[in-house]
């Protein structure tokens, strides 16, 4: 049965998959700066029997088409390849030999995996029933991200179904987490910058001072969250800027606001939208300031399939492997991801691999110079996909 070969493939690669993530970990680029990771990705499948397309969408995106003998469903497995600019603090030996740039994220154990996966997919794909697209995808930690452009490639559209894994360190390796609905939070990046009047700091009544509004700005805005957002619901609005400095007694005629707004679905991005506009509409008509406001939607909110979230769960929770010692629930996650703009158009699920490094009780999280993983957690993730993956094929 193809199952089993293809997980006595994958175990006996194991070595392979946790060199080819160290060798990425020595050598990680920025997002859209990709090029050699690219290379190396293309230069893995050189010589085998697949279809390989390559800078796909906004940069160095990769599709290997992996057909089968027989015909059926097509879906998707995507793993991410950027890393990030972090100096690198742990204590490994295979450390980033590219200063100040750091996988810190976990994006070289998704591609490692994802590389040897599709390797044994391809020597079993004369039993293979259906197509399977490995999405090689650069720039997820930039935005505007490189998923959208793959989307928008229309390379996809005949994708039945989408999954992919993120390694976390919130469990230990053999545990894989899945939530089903809203998981990953959207995001909004904004600028304001309010224009008033300088002036003297003994006659207000002949400028109009930027700093009053901006602070009412401030306070206004606060009550976006805590009075308009179903409770239900979640939201954040953060300013983490705010430009005012001057002189003593000089009145500021502009000031400049920056900030970060999440929230955890599309209803309350639409909320806050509106609210938000609303409220810096109101503030020139309530000062007699001029706004100027730049307000750039990030990553939308990441919308898991819940039928294929429970085929996720149910698959593997099925399945008698030693690799998986839980499958559990996991929690809603604040950060954000673009793997949200496939799951718009596609449906599918985005899982979870624990990764918490042996021996370690309170692990440093993902984008920390010191982030480190228990490399177990890779064959595991290339196990968890290749269940599913069969599984929806032939089921
Ligand atoms: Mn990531």
């Amino acid at each position: 049965m193809m199952r089993d070969e293809l997980m006595k493939l994958l175990e006996d690669r194991e070595d392979e998959m946790i060199e080819l993530r160290r060798y990425l970990h020595e050598h990680p680029e920025l997002s859209f700066e990709e090029e050699k990771t690219a290379e190396y990705i293309a230069d893995f499948y050189s010589g085998k029997d697949v279809e390989v397309e390559t800078d796909i969408g906004n940069g160095h995106g990769i599709i290997v088409t992996i057909k089968g003998a027989s015909g059926g469903k097509t879906i998707g497995l995507r793993a991410d390849f950027d890393a990030l600019p972090i100096k690198e603090e742990a204590d490994v030996p295979f450390k980033s030999q590219s200063e100040g740039v750091m996988h810190a994220c976990g994006h070289d154990a998704h591609t490692a995996y994802l590389l040897i996966l599709a390797d044994c997919l391809i020597q079993l794909k004369d039993q293979l029933k259906g197509t399977i697209k490995i999405i090689h995808q650069h720039a997820e930690e930039q935005p505007p991200g490189g998923a959208k452009s793959i989307v928008d490639s229309g390379k996809l559209d005949d994708l039945e179904a989408i999954f992919g894994i993120h390694i976390l360190p919130m469990a230990p390796a053999g545990t894989v987490g899945y939530h089903s609905g809203y998981s990953f939070n959207g995001r909004t990046y904004f600028k304001l910058k309010i224009k008033g009047i300088g002036g003297h700091g003994s006659s207000p009544h002949k400028a109009n001072d930027a700093i009053v509004a901006g602070a009412h700005f401030v306070t206004a805005v606060q009550t976006v969250v805590s009075r308009r957002v179903d409770p239900m619901h979640s939201g954040v609005i953060t300013i983490g800027s705010f430009d005012g400095k001057g002189s003593f007694n000089v009145i500021k005629d502009s000031i400049e606001l920056e900030g970060d707004i999440r929230y955890s679905d599309d209803e309350t991005q639409k909320v806050i939208d509106d609210e938000f506009h609303r409220i810096v509409e109101g503030l020139e008509g309530l000062f007699g300031v001029t706004c100027e406001l730049t307000y750039t939607p990030d990553y939308p909110p990441l919308y898991n399939n819940p039928e294929l979230t429970a085929f996720v769960a149910d698959t593997l929770n099925s399945i008698q492997d030693k690799e998986f010692n839980e499958v559990k629930e996991f929690p809603k996650l604040a950060p954000s991801d673009d793997f949200a703009y496939y799951l718009e158009k596609i449906p599918g699920s985005y899982f979870y691999i624990g990764c918490t490094p042996k021996g370690v009780n309170e692990p440093y999280f993902n984008h920390h110079p010191k982030f480190d993983i228990d490399e177990d957690a890779i064959l595991v993730a290339a196990k968890s996909v290749g269940h599913v993956a069969w599984s929806y094929l032939n089921e």
